[in-house]
């Protein structure tokens, strides 16, 4: 399992410096969490690691290596994943359809099946609903599902943006403890990207705190917990 880090990343859209010199490691086997209000330069993160956006500058690297230049294809082969903000289904088409639509760079059949047996096993309601237009399920459903799509190219890193996103508070409970089960039973790395900090944190054994588009704080998931100044600004404690 590979470990991957960013350092001194800078995104732009136009003018704007979304992400700001950011700096984070996302170690082998681990949750990782991204956490800070709305607009601090999360997603756009994801993004510069999908390689659906290009660094102004800093560098990525997986073991070592460089591949901030290289595609978003590229990326996928080399075992990162990402499941976007909006979960992005195609809603007039099978809940099958869809996880394959995730599983078309990977060439086995056997690898693939392998993928498909593996979200079943973990969100056995997307397997009863396989047959179903992904448009019909709840939105609690649709994410596992989006989780699923993203699972099927058989990834060593997953990216989750907002998985709890205006999702029912059992249905989120549900969510979280799959991704614990994946990370534990599979030992891929989970990047967690949250508004909801209190269960970002709890999940994360790392964790980043974003401001503005840059890294003001990073600790142990729990040790973030524990922050007075993070627990006022996101925990509203
Ligand atoms: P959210 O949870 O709302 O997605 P975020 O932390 O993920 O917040 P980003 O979506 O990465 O934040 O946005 C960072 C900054 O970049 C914001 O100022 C946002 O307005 C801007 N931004 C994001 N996407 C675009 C875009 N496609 N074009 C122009 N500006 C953008």
């Amino acid at each position: 399992m590979p470990t991957l880090e960013a350092k001194d990343i800078v995104v732009h859209y136009g003018a704007l410096a979304a992400v700001r010199a950011a700096s984070f490691t996302i170690e082998a086997g681990r949750i990782v969490a991204l956490i800070g209000s709305n607009g601090a330069g999360k997603s756009t993160t994801l993004k510069a690691l999908m390689g659906l956006k290009r660094l102004s500058s800093g560098t990525l690297t997986m073991d070592g290596e460089r591949i901030d230049r290289t595609s978003a294809a590229h990326r996928v082969a080399r075992g990162i994943a990402l499941s976007p903000e909006g979960r992005r289904l195609f809603p007039r088409m099978s809940v099958l359809e869809n996880l394959e639509v995730g599983a078309h760079t990977v060439r086995h059949g056997a690898r693939r099946r392998n993928a498909l047996e593996q979200v079943y096993a973990l969100f056995p309601k997307v397997a009863e609903r396989r047959r179903q237009m992904a448009g019909s399920l709840s939105g609690g459903e649709q994410q596992m599902v989006a989780i699923g799509r993203a699972m099927m190219s058989c990834p060593s890193i997953l990216m989750l943006d907002e998985p709890s996103l205006g999702i029912a508070p059992k249905v989120v409970a549900e969510i979280a403890l799959a991704i614990q089960r994946l990370n534990e039973e599979s030992g891929i790395s989970v990047v967690l990207v949250e508004q909801n900090a209190r269960l970002a944190l709890s999940l994360a054994a790392q964790a980043y705190v974003f401001e503005q588009g840059a890294v003001t704080r990073s600790g142990s998931g729990q040790d973030l917990l524990a922050d007075p100044s993070v627990r006022r600004a996101y925990l509203g404690v």
